[in-house]
C-alpha cells in the first residue's frame, strides 16, 4: 500500500468560474490559475502522483504550456489515473478537505466525488470530499483564496 499527500491553494478573484471537483459552483468569485484553477481536483491528481512517487501536477502540466491554459482539471485527473494504472497501481481511496470560506459547498459535495470517481473510473465510494471554512481566519477566511487538501491510498496489482 502505498500513499500519498496533496495540497493546492488558489487565489479567489472576479470574472473567474468556481469549478471545485469538476463542479460549477454559482457564486460572484472564481479561482484564478492557468487551468480552470479547481484546486480541489489539483490537490487529488498530486496526491495520486505522490502516492506513486511520479513528481507533481506541475511537472506534468506546466503552467507555462499554452496547451493547458483553460483546461478542464479533470483532464489531467484521467491521464494522471492512466499513468498510474501503467505502473500497475489500483486507487484504494482518496480522501480531501477542500477549506473556503464561502459558499456553502456541502450541497455540492455528492456531486464532486460523482465527477472525481468518474475521472479516475473508480467507484463514488472510494471517493471522500469533505468541506470546512477556515472561521474567517487568514487568506481563506478573508476569501482571498481556496486551499484542498487530500490524501491517496494506491496499491500495487503485480
Ligand atoms: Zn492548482
Amino acid at each position: 500500500m502505498r500513499i500519498g499527500i496533496g495540497y493546492d491553494v488558489h487565489q479567489l478573484t472576479q470574472n473567474r468560474k468556481l469549478i471545485l471537483g469538476g463542479v460549477e459552483i454559482p457564486y460572484h468569485l472564481g479561482l484564478l490559475g492557468h487551468s480552470d484553477a479547481d484546486v480541489l481536483t489539483h490537490a487529488i491528481c498530486d496526491a495520486i502522483l505522490g502516492a506513486a512517487a511520479l513528481g507533481d501536477i506541475g511537472t506534468h502540466f506546466p503552467d507555462t504550456d499554452e496547451t493547458y491554459a483553460g483546461m478542464d482539471s479533470q483532464v489531467f485527473l484521467r491521464d494522471i489515473a492512466a499513468m498510474i494504472r501503467e505502473q500497475n497501481y489500483i486507487i484504494q481511496n482518496i480522501d480531501s478537505t477542500v477549506i473556503a470560506q464561502r459558499p456553502k459547498l456541502a450541497p455540492y459535495v455528492n456531486q464532486m466525488r460523482r465527477k472525481i470517481s468518474e475521472s479516475l473510473d473508480i467507484s463514488e465510494e472510494q471517493v471522500s470530499v469533505k468541506a470546512t471554512t477556515a472561521e474567517g481566519l487568514g487568506i481563506v477566511g478573508n476569501e482571498q483564496a481556496i486551499v484542498a487538501q487530500a490524501i491517496a491510498c494506491l496499491r500495487k496489482v503485480i
